[in-house]
């Protein structure tokens, strides 16, 4: 493996069944580099990404990165509704063999502002604060990769803004993250790199830059949307 690399994907495809959900997807994320994969519903985001986690095995090729160092954030998370904030955290920290799993909780409620939420069951939160348990729990170990799964997509604007410039603050520290998002307009503020999967193809790997380019737009909405069109370029 690269040693600058935090993730190598080589070759990899995903059937479920008769269904060609990926095929022959390769790229590498660098440390402290910002991927955004997009795409149409069904493109195969979410099964890419529980690969990389080692959620899901690949059907054809491989994944590489430090084995059990990736902090996963799937897109519904599996939180226990009886038990309270601090609670879920802590038993996620055990589950996951954190070394000091009351400090990892600590730094994880001050660092996702859950610590007023502490101490209310998870089954009472709003949507958007158990995003953010998931999303800590995810962060919980101090992994140097991160995959999450469209890890917005319940938050208010305030509460997005929060996870973004938390994600900036890991990646300047060298945390490489790969997010799937909906939202062209994240992945063009947010990514150093967009992956366009269409299909379970990947059609695109560049900066949000170089899509917009080929397109004369300053907006990656609008270009994504024509490079799926398939307009010429
Ligand atoms: P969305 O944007 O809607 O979340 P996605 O890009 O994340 O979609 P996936 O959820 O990875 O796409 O699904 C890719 C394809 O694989 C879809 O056609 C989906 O129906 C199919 N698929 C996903 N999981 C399974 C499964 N467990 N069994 C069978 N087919 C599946």
């Amino acid at each position: 493996m690269n040693p600058a690399a935090a993730l190598e994907v080589e070759g990899v495809g995903k059937r479920y069944g008769a269904l060609q959900a990926l095929r022959e997807i390769s790229f590498a994320v660098s440390r402290g580099e910002t991927v955004a994969i997009l795409g149409p519903n069904g493109a195969g985001k979410t099964t890419l990404l529980s690969i990389v986690a080692g959620i899901l095995e690949p059907s054809e090729g491989g994944v590489a990165h430090k084995q059990g160092e990736v902090g996963w954030a799937p897109q519904h998370a599996a939180l226990y509704s009886k038990l309270s904030v601090a609670e879920n955290l802590t038993l996620f920290a055990r589950l996951a063999h954190v070394e000091d799993p009351h400090a990892a909780v600590e730094r994880m409620l001050d660092q996702t502002g859950l610590r007023e939420r502490a101490g209310d069951l998870v089954g009472q939160l709003s949507g958007g604060n158990r995003q953010r348990v998931n999303i800590a729990i995810g962060l919980l170990s101090d992994p140097p990769l991160l995959a999450l799964d469209e890890p917005s997509a319940s938050l208010d604007p305030a509460q997005r803004e929060r996870l973004w410039s938390f994600v900036a603050e890991r990646a300047a520290s060298g945390t490489a993250v790969l997010f799937s998002t909906h939202n062209a307009s994240e992945a063009q503020r947010h990514a150093d790199r967009v992956l366009v999967l269409d299909q379970g193809t990947l059609r695109f790997d560049g900066s949000p830059g170089e899509l917009m380019s080929r397109f004369g737009d300053a907006d990656l909405e609008r270009s994504l949307v024509r490079f799926l069109e398939g307009d010429a370029t």
